[in-house]
């Protein structure tokens, strides 16, 4: 039969401790959740604003659907863009400080509808090897040649490019790359793509709210000029604690994207009153600077007290200085048994494992959120102090505790 072999490849994936789960989650997001009916300290989500259960946005949402009903009916082109949709597409558009933007049900139909539009078969996508799964299979929808230069490397990037002689080329990154947690060289990028004569599509699922001034993104943090050439996609359900993604660039490119993008054509158009919940969301974030400090003394403080844990074991935090702190195990089975036990203590941290991440370096995949307070970092770095002493050190992890 041929569903015979799903059995066999279900048994390998679950020899190779690959299996997948998921837990159900009885409470709104946030740094304390109920998990399989169990109160637990969260470490897990992309909410990296605190805004996924903002009382505000709720509200905002709410009188969304009392005013405008749940549903949009329709596709965007046909009878589906209300109001709502209109009106959060040119706000995003100015946050961003772009010509014109439009407005996606979620950050991997973005991707897809971007890539394909600007490139096709016998052109080029320039990929850093760790891009999102979305780009790479927005890249291979497009049917264009890919070339993935390794990760962050310029050299790499440029002797590739250099050699290509395909009509159109474009240049792919996400902005923060989302198991690492570094930063791609947007500026230097953008060199090469004015040198080269590329597109460049800049991903900032995780700098929208988060890097920049008032947390208008990557791009505005390093003031990257608003060239055509630049296709900034930003998402909606990470920072902006909502669901959807935007893509935002001059207006003669957006507007080849709405003739274009079969992701926006050919599906119904979200539901209007997430429209008005990213409306007000918007408006939290360009005024939500004290968030945005906390979380960066957040980081600070948990990358301090993890350093010394990592010292004799093996660990390593990885190079960023943004909300996601990876801290890299090794084996997934370690990975796999440190998540065990820190669930056992009430701390929720997701273990990311192959083909995720490369082979070696499974990781607990920490990330912070300005709805956490120091107190609760605190209880985490002293969970992982118990845990990272040796077997033999029962009297130091007591101590840790105190
Ligand atoms: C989460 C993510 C996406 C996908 O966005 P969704 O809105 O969740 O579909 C795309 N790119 C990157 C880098 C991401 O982290």
């Amino acid at each position: 039969m041929i569903w015979e072999s799903l059995d066999a490849e279900l048994k390998a994936i679950e020899a190779e401790g690959l299996t997948r789960r998921r837990r159900i989650v009885d409470s709104p997001v946030a740094p304390e959740m109920v998990v399989d009916g169990k109160p637990v300290l969260a470490f897990c989500s992309n909410d990296y604003l605190g805004l996924a259960s903002h009382p505000e946005i709720a509200e905002a949402m709410a009188e969304g659907a009392r005013h405008w009903g749940a549903g949009s009916g329709a596709s965007h082109l046909v009878s589906g863009h209300l109001r709502p949709h209109h009106q959060l597409e040119e706000a995003l558009a100015a946050f961003v400080m772009r010509q014109r933007a439009l407005y996606f049900c979620t950050g991997y139909m973005a991707n897809l509808a971007v890539i394909p539009a600007l490139v096709g078969r016998g052109d080029a996508v320039f990929a850093d090897k760790l891009n999102h799964a979305s780009l790479i299979d927005a890249v291979q929808l497009s049917r264009a040649d890919s070339h993935r230069y390794r990760h962050l490397d310029l050299e790499h990037l440029e002797f590739l490019l250099a050699t290509s002689t395909a009509p159109r080329k474009l240049i792919a990154t996400d902005a923060i790359f989302s198991m690492d947690g570094d930063a791609a060289p947007l500026e230097a990028l953008y060199e090469l793509a004015e040198k080269y004569d590329t597109w460049l599509v800049i991903d900032d699922a995780h700098g929208f709210g988060v890097m920049g001034p008032q947390g208008r993104g990557s791009a505005a943090a390093v003031k990257l000029i608003p060239s055509p050439r630049v296709v900034y996609m930003g998402t909606l359900g990470k920072a902006a604690g909502v669901s959807g993604a935007f893509v935002a660039g001059s207006a003669k490119v957006l507007e080849w994207l709405l003739q274009k993008s079969r992701t926006y054509i050919f599906t119904t158009a979200s539901s209007p009153a997430v429209a008005c919940a990213l409306l007000k969301s918007l408006d939290l974030i360009a005024a939500g600077e004290a968030r945005r400090q906390h979380l960066a003394s957040l980081i600070q403080r948990l990358r301090d007290g993890l350093a010394p844990l990592c010292a004799g074991r093996g660990w390593q935090l990885m190079d960023s200085d943004t909300p996601i702190q990876p801290l890299v195990i090794g084996g997934n089975a370690a990975a796999l048994d440190l998540t065990r036990a820190l669930l056992a203590q009430g701390i929720w941290v997701p273990a990311i494992r192959p083909p995720t991440v490369p082979k070696g370096q499974a990781r607990l995949r920490i990330t912070l959120s300005a709805a956490h307070s120091a107190a609760q970092v605190d209880a985490l770095v002293n969970a992982l102090a118990t845990l990272a002493a040796p077997a033999d050190g029962h009297l130091a992890a007591t101590e840790n505790l105190s």
